[in-house]
């Protein structure tokens, strides 16, 4: 019997495992829709929260004509402007897991 096929959000995760992705290039990757990587995500990020061996990673978007840094940003879409300057040339956020380094003996 052949294993069943992973779900484009088991895919993902494998995509996402070490590395920093953004929605535009999951998208790309997977074949798939940056509205539904979007809702994918929130779900991964969520069974991440439930999984203390994995840490779910966001690099912020932030403005590149003033530097600001979308810190407090906790939605994971792409903010259409910046609140400092109103550039509309935001850098996507990135997206990645990293494992949690458990207690070395
Ligand atoms: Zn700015």
């Amino acid at each position: 019997m052949l294993p069943p096929e992973r779900t484009p959000r088991q895919r993902m995760m494998d995509l996402l495992i070490g590395a920093r992705l953004s929605s535009h290039q999951l998208a790309q990757m997977l074949g798939i829709p940056e509205r539904q990587v979007e809702d994918h995500l929130a779900h991964v990020v969520k069974s991440i929260g439930h999984d203390h061996s994995r840490r779910f990673i966001l690099e912020p978007s932030t403005c590149p004509d003033c530097g600001f840094v979308f810190r407090d940003r906790s939605r994971l879409t792409r903010p259409s402007r910046c609140p400092k300057c109103r550039s509309e040339g935001i850098t996507a956020p990135r997206y990645g897991i990293e494992a949690v380094r458990k207690d070395q003996n």
